[in-house]
């Protein structure tokens, strides 16, 4: 798309990945879209690089160009020509998150690792800057997106190594390619039926030769950075036999921590994960599918907030997978959207999880929120 060289707020019915990750190269200051929602992969790539988005504002097509927008990103409003009091308002409110932000804080006194999500090297920066202990998921998509062919294993290497370079002594946990029936590529074959189809590691199964590359670039990138603490997970897995056979096969190029996501209600079963856990090294929930699965609903539905995870069956579902992972000594972590939900945080530390994984310009604020819950000593230093 062309877009304007000056400052510009791109107001669209729809955002897909592609052109979120497009925008964040140009002039743009926020982005509103009518449709969508909060835990979308458009809105993740926006909000992981500090890019003001708020999605499902209904009538926002009616925006005209020369409006004054206020556009408060965290509670997902947008003011048009708003009051001198909202204006006087908002500018008290963000003096001191902006604070915040100056100060990194010291997280080694919290219960639970605190780790980024991200979708690029190019998000190191943002990291380090974090304050937080490595990276809790890379979404790979971006390196297959829009191509006619997969990246090369050289391509590949190139980029796992930039990010491994700068995470030195840090966990960095890699996610293989989830194809989402959102985002079609050409040089995969489809698989599975129903509510799955076309999602996750099925496809990378049925499509071995992608998946071993992609395995072998991560192996051999890790060599050649061998400080950054690689993990490698698979994300939707929808059974035992698919969760094992991953773990072998990441396991024969010589990866040694492996672990799956658990998206799907099927694997919030003691008994599935007795099966699994034996073979894999660590379990990450993501909430944003596992949320729309258990419910029965879409992750695209506006109506379908981030506090959903915290509804009665999605809790029980994600108590069942920490309650088997402890008892097999297994770490487990949530780096779904819901993560950096300061009152979902709450209830997954408590629950027992080891990590929580986020967008990184979020960090800082749950850190706050979760020192400030009261059982941790709140300890601030300077930024180096
Ligand atoms: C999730 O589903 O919670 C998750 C982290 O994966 P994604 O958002 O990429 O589907
Ligand atoms: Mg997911």
């Amino acid at each position: 798309a062309n877009f304007p060289e000056d400052p510009f707020v791109l107001v669209v019915q729809n955002l897909s990945p592609m052109l979120a990750n497009e925008l964040l190269t140009t002039a743009a200051v926020a982005v509103i879209t009518e449709q969508g929602s909060a835990t979308s992969h458009s809105a993740i790539i926006t909000k992981a690089s500090g890019l003001p988005t708020v999605m499902g504002v209904v009538g926002a097509l009616e925006l005209e160009s020369g409006q004054t927008l206020l556009i408060d990103a965290t509670s997902g409003q947008v003011f048009v020509e708003p009051s001198e009091e909202d204006r006087a308002h908002y500018a008290e409110a963000t003096e001191p998150s902006t604070r915040v932000l100056q100060v990194l804080p010291d997280l080694s006194d919290l219960p639970v690792a605190l780790l980024a999500n991200v979708g690029s090297s190019q998000e190191a920066g943002n990291v380090l800057r974090s304050g937080s202990r490595g990276i809790g998921l890379f979404r790979t998509e971006l390196l297959y997106l829009g191509r006619t062919e997969p990246p090369t294993r050289a391509e590949q290497v190139f980029e796992y190594s930039k990010l491994f370079a700068r995470m030195s002594g840090k966990r960095v946990v890699v996610r293989v390619l989830d194809l989402d029936s959102d985002k079609p590529l050409p040089f995969l074959s489809p698989a599975g039926t129903g509510r799955y189809a076309n999602r996750g590691l099925q496809v990378l199964l049925a499509n071995r030769q992608v998946l071993v590359d992609q395995l072998e670039a991560l192996a051999l990138a890790h060599s050649y950075y061998p400080e950054a603490k690689l993990w490698v997970m698979a994300p939707m897995v929808l059974n035992a036999e698919q969760a094992i056979e991953f773990a072998r096969l990441a396991r024969s190029v010589g990866l040694t921590r492996v672990g799956i996501m658990v998206e799907v209600p099927e694997l919030c079963d003691a008994k599935v994960l007795k099966q699994i856990l034996p073979e894999i090294d660590f379990v990450s929930i993501g909430t944003n599918d596992l949320t729309q699965y258990v419910l029965g609903k879409s992750r695209h539905d506006t109506d379908l907030g981030l506090s959903q995870a915290r509804s009665p069956q999605v809790m029980s579902a994600i108590k069942t997978v920490v309650a088997a992972c402890q008892k097999a000594r297994k770490p487990v972590g949530i780096c779904g959207e819901a993560a950096s939900d300061p009152d979902s945080a709450k209830l997954f530390v408590k629950l027992g999880v080891e990590s929580l994984s986020a967008s990184p310009a979020l960090i800082p604020q749950l850190a706050a929120e979760l020192l400030d819950s009261g059982k941790v000593k709140r300890r601030w230093l300077p930024k180096a």
